[in-house]
């Protein structure tokens, strides 16, 4: 038991030596403290501290409520024990950290302080799957049956080399269902690649399962992490931060941080312009030439992912390694990729390009400092480029628009001033060694022309309302069927929704996989049973001008019969905000006027219920609020992609002209997929009850209700009256 006391007391530490801690200045103000010249001498900043072993905490109540301690204002007693509390789990934790982040720790923390490294214990390591479930259950794991089956079926697969589809829902347990099989598969040889769509999932197997899972079936297989470069610190831009006056207790921390391997999503203490001052761009590195490049931690993060047996990487970057014929990544045997409901539409983006006039703007302001040297060329740039993107304005109306041919050669007659400059600053940039913004503005220069004179009919010029040009491949599936699939030996791709009307096929074809490919499907095993679906087929239809009103009071009379946490999930940004408008004096959040997702979410989980979060596209998946956290989930009306999207758009012609029917084979499936994701935002844990609320009629009209039903997991009930939907709200909340 380790424990520490007040802020003239004694810090204990049961298996380390006694350390006697007084305050040096104002306790608990400041929280500053000298140790006993027996043990050292020196103050210790535990700001300095705290930030460098936590850094994605920014302040002391967060750390507080992560590790269940108090820090009650007036209770200087208090607040000093939990300091000390906080002081020796910093301790600990620094125990597993690699040698760069120790040595680099010496900057807050005096060398004698440090506790020795953690022995890593290695047991024997399991040859089966059988003695893999056996120890976990010796080691207090239950493995759920689902999850058994599902590793078996993984096993196989990587095993006899076949690429199989997984459908798994909550709580089968399907991240150590595929850990586990990848993990045994490895000992005897070849690399893996695991991929998700999230950061957050990411995160997770990299932080909590996989060293979980090493530790008890022994196999430690050399793994890496890979997120996108523009994630991590540039460590050269981290250094010249001291120039422009950054306080050290700031610089400090970002330098422990930096040499932990510096990923961004990891950090909550600084501001947000010193996290873009230090964030890696590619056309600011100086490559080979810098004078940290070995110590660089996007560049150790590649060469480590190109050497790992394990990479644990996002779909987004497996596109990228896919467009950079396996450059990224290396080649590898076995690919398992999670939520990959998503992967066609990540696959889709990292293959096209997209261009911002932001971009170049950034690139170009990195020429100030040599604006002599270069004459009036950078300046000339710079005025060309405004002047293109004006252009591009004049054609732009609202949303996402293709690009006709008379858009593109008034768009290409634009260009051509500013193409030409830029590739003769490209020139001069070259001859003065500055290679890697020569190259940044030579790639710049080939997007454009790429965007502007499309290569075929089979990739899609766009130009978007939020000031954007991109061009997006069609033909995808032939692309994967040709040169993706042939060179991986096995794959699994899993998530809760691949299937439309039990079916994987939509998403086969997407991806360029043969029908007959193996598709296995398991529901969540939480009981439905305090869960209640109800469509409000009494409601306006969503077109209806009505409807955002009878929308708003709806929830309204909803939280006054059962006051609990509830979330809204819209298609368009209008109809969010027409019901915003409507909900007046009941606690709300809507995406886009009190923040944005990971800003509301953590505003929402702070909110004591009745509560409303009103959330767009990007709430529909990936938002985990379980319990009480949310128990209303309402869907504000199906989410069939907008048709006048320029690639669905394109999609569908090339449907139609197949002799098929657009809505049957794309519209529809999209829309169910993405409702199944959406109603799976509000059973999250076995315990979770709630109720979930279709407002869309049509639902129980149309002739295509039948496919959305039968992807409910439960039966909903029609709901032709308010007073229905009090009864069922009084079922569940009694
Ligand atoms: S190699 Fe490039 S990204 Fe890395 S530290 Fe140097 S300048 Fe920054």
């Amino acid at each position: 038991m380790e424990t520490a006391e007040g802020p003239y007391g004694v810090l204990f530490s049961e298996n380390g030596p006694q350390r006697k801690l007084s305050p040096k200045d104002h306790w608990p103000d400041v929280p500053k403290i000298t140790w006993n010249p027996q043990f050292s001498e020196g103050t210790l900043d535990l700001r300095l501290l705290f930030r460098a072993v936590w850094p994605e905490e920014p302040d002391l109540a967060g750390l507080g409520k992560r590790f269940g301690l108090d820090f009650q204002e007036g209770d200087p007693w208090g607040k000093a024990e939990a300091l000390g509390r906080l002081f020796l789990l910093a301790l600990e934790e620094t125990r597993s950290w690699s040698f760069e982040g120790r040595a680099a720790l010496s900057q807050v923390l005096p060398k004698n302080f440090l506790l020795p490294p953690k022995p890593r214990i290695h047991y024997p390591s399991v040859k089966t799957l059988g003695e893999a479930f056996f120890r976990l259950r010796e080691r207090g794991f239950q493995p759920r049956k689902l999850q058994e089956e599902y590793a078996a079926l993984v096993a196989n697969a990587l095993e006899k080399g076949e690429t199989l589809l997984l459908e798994a829902g909550p709580g089968t347990g399907k991240t150590f269902g595929y850990l586990i099989p990848i993990l045994l598969a490895l000992k005897k040889g070849g690399r893996a690649v695991v991929a998700t769509r999230t950061r957050t999932l990411q995160d997770q197997l990299w932080k909590r399962d996989l060293p979980k899972l090493e530790e008890i079936l022994g196999i430690y297989p050399k793994r890496a992490l890979l997120k996108g470069r523009e994630n991590y610190v540039c460590l050269q831009r981290l250094y010249e931060l001291e120039l422009k006056l950054v306080p050290k207790e700031i610089l400090v921390p970002l330098s422990v941080f930096a040499a932990r391997g510096g990923d961004l999503d990891e950090l909550g203490f600084a501001e947000e312009w010193i996290i873009e001052e230090i964030r890696d761009r590619p056309w600011r590195c100086r490559g080979t030439r810098c004078r940290v490049w070995e110590k660089c931690p996007s560049r150790k993060a590649r060469e480590a992912a190109r050497k790992a047996e394990l990479v644990i990487t996002n779909h987004a970057l497996l596109g990228a390694d896919l467009a950079m014929e396996n450059a990224l990544l290396g080649p590898y045997d076995f690919l398992v990729v999670d939520e990959a409901h998503a992967l066609p539409a990540a696959l889709q983006e990292a293959m096209g390009i997209e261009i911002t006039p932001r971009e170049l703007s950034l690139i170009l302001s990195e020429l100030r400092s040599m604006e002599e040297e270069l004459g009036n060329k950078a300046e000339e740039a710079r005025v060309l480029h405004r002047a293109f993107w004006e252009e591009v304005r004049r054609h732009l109306k609202t949303g996402r628009i293709r690009l006709k041919s008379e858009d593109l050669k008034a768009l290409r007659l634009a260009s051509e001033p500013l193409l030409s400059s830029l590739s003769a600053l490209a020139e001069i940039l070259q001859q003065k060694e500055e290679n890697e913004l020569a190259s940044a503005i030579c790639a710049y220069v080939q997007n454009l022309k790429s965007v502007l004179f499309p290569p075929s009919e089979d990739w899609v010029p766009w130009a978007d309302e939020e000031v954007a040009l991109g061009l997006t491949p069609l033909a995808l599936a032939e692309k994967l069927s040709e040169d993706f699939w042939p060179n991986i030996r096995a794959a699994v791709l899993t998530s809760a929704t691949l299937s439309v009307n039990k079916k994987p096929d939509f998403l086969l074809q997407r991806l360029g996989l043969v029908l007959d490919t193996p598709f296995f499907s398991w529901p969540s095993p939480f009981s439905y049973e305090n869960v209640r679906i109800a469509i409000l087929s009494y409601l306006p239809e969503p077109d209806d001008p009505q409807y955002p009103q009878a929308l708003a009071e709806t929830v309204r009379r909803a939280l006054s019969r059962a006051p609990v946490k509830a979330m809204v999930l819209f298609t368009s940004k209008r109809a969010l905000e027409q019901v915003h408008a409507h909900l007046t004096g009941l606690p709300h959040l809507a995406q886009g006027w009190d923040g944005e997702r990971d800003q509301l979410l953590r505003r929402f989980r702070q909110m004591p219920p009745p509560a409303v979060l009103l959330g767009l596209e990007s709430f529909w998946e990936g938002v985990d609020l379980p319990g009480k956290e949310l128990e209303l989930l309402v869907v504000a009306r199906l989410p069939f992609p907008h048709p006048g999207d320029p690639v669905l758009e394109a999609e569908a012609a090339r449907i139609k002209a197949q002799g098929k029917s657009d809505f049957q084979e794309l519209f529809l499936p999209m829309a169910v997929l993405k409702l199944r994701q959406g109603l799976g935002r509000l059973v999250r844990t076995p315990e979770d009850r709630g109720v979930i609320l279709i407002a869309d009629r049509r639902l129980s009209s149309r002739s295509y209700k039948k496919v959305f039903l039968s992807s409910f997991p439960l039966a909903p009930r029609f709901l032709e009256s308010p007073e229905e939907l009090d009864v069922v709200l009084s079922e569940v909340f009694r």
